[in-house]
């Protein structure tokens, strides 16, 4: 036995370590086409690849926010689009100091013999495909695994075979030159408490970083995605300090300090809420040894996207909802963000989705 060696190894540790930046996070733009669809339909935009484009170039081009980002996921389809004016986004984000980051997971399916619980497919010709994407100027992965919480879920089935499934995943990319980022959400969905989502995220960040460890990963080349520690979307709310004090500790007790960055998903939550969680993390005094930022696909684009509604006219106001979202979640992440993006319409709506598809 003995321990992997990528020759990509110093370019994955500074990569990473760059997407910790502090006071820059990453943008998810990686929306499949399907979830894009949802998308512009709640606008009333037709899906075709035109209006998708569109979008995406909104909010790259916006003046300004790329200050306050380190890096873009982009599904398949954007990774090869150009600005209106012929630039490829690769080169646009590259020159405002934005890494460029790729979804490569294929979904999820049922585990049979399960309560509904899934797995991630996508492994098959991976590293081809991760081949692909770094020639195209990708430099960092995600890979999105599943679990829910119930009365007997997770199983430990599930937890195994997703964590088992992420490093596998991770290996594969971290050998052709992709920082993966290790995504094992557990979704908001039910009625549970705070404390019961706190011993989950424990059990399975436990359950992915054994994975890790046996797959041979190198950690400081990874990012985490976890979700945060919040009560279920059926149960009364707690405030962000609790939230934070939940989500650090689960954390500590779970995350090497090797990893240089968690970035974590906004799983439904309102821009401001989202915001807020962040900044109270940043904010509680005890030990941290990675940077936490945020990666939130949801919490960065609901009131651009609104504000938006598919029409030309609408870009140049879409785009300051958009910098305002970025400035505020950059100062979340230094803990010295004061509340004032709040009053931009549509950033205190909830944006939960029961048993969200990315
Ligand atoms: P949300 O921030 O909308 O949860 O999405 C982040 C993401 O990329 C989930 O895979």
């Amino acid at each position: 036995m003995s321990r992997f060696k990528s020759k990509y190894a110093d370019e994955l540790i500074a990569n990473a370590a760059y997407i910790g930046t502090p006071g820059k996070g990453i943008l998810a733009a990686d929306e499949s086409t399907g979830t894009i669809g949802k998308r512009l339909a709640s606008i009333n935009v037709e899906n075709v690849e035109s209006n998708r484009r569109a979008l995406r170039e909104l909010l790259f081009t916006t003046p300004g926010a790329l200050q306050y980002l380190s890096g873009v996921i982009l599904y398949e389809e954007t990774l090869y689009q150009k600005t209106a004016a012929g630039k490829p986004f690769v080169e646009l984000l590259k020159e405002g100091g934005v890494l460029t980051g790729i979804k490569v997971d294929k979904g999820t399916v049922e585990l049979a013999g399960t309560n509904s619980e899934t797995t991630t497919i996508g492994l098959d010709g991976l590293g081809d495909r991760c081949k692909k994407y770094y020639e195209a100027g990708a430099r960092f992965a995600k890979w999105r695994a599943v679990l829910k919480i119930g009365a007997n879920e997770p199983s430990e089935l599930a937890i195994h075979e997703n964590a088992y499934g992420l490093a596998r995943y991770a290996v594969i990319c971290q050998e052709n030159g992709l920082v993966p980022i290790v995504e094992p959400e557990i979704l908001v969905d039910g009625p549970h408490d705070i404390e019961k989502c706190a011993y989950v995220t424990e059990r399975v960040l436990a359950a992915c970083y054994k994975a890790l460890n046996d797959h041979h990963a190198i950690l400081e080349g990874t990012l985490l995605k976890p979700n945060m520690v919040t009560p279920g979307s059926d149960s009364a709310k707690v405030s962000p300090e609790a939230i934070a004090e939940h989500t650090v500790r689960a954390l500590q007790r779970t995350v090497p300090a090797a990893v240089p960055a968690i970035v974590f998903l906004s799983g439904g939550q309102s821009e401001e809420e989202a915001t807020v969680n962040l900044n109270a993390m940043n904010q509680t005094k005890g030990k941290k040894p990675w940077r936490l930022t945020f990666s939130y696909g949801r919490a960065l684009q609901q009131s651009t996207l609104k504000t938006w509604g598919g029409k030309e006219e609408n870009v140049e106001k879409a785009q300051s909802a958009f910098l305002a979202r970025a400035k505020a979640n950059s100062e979340a992440t230094l803990g010295s963000y004061k509340g004032d993006a709040k009053l931009v319409e549509g950033a205190s709506e909830s944006l939960h989705v029961k048993d969200y598809k990315y």
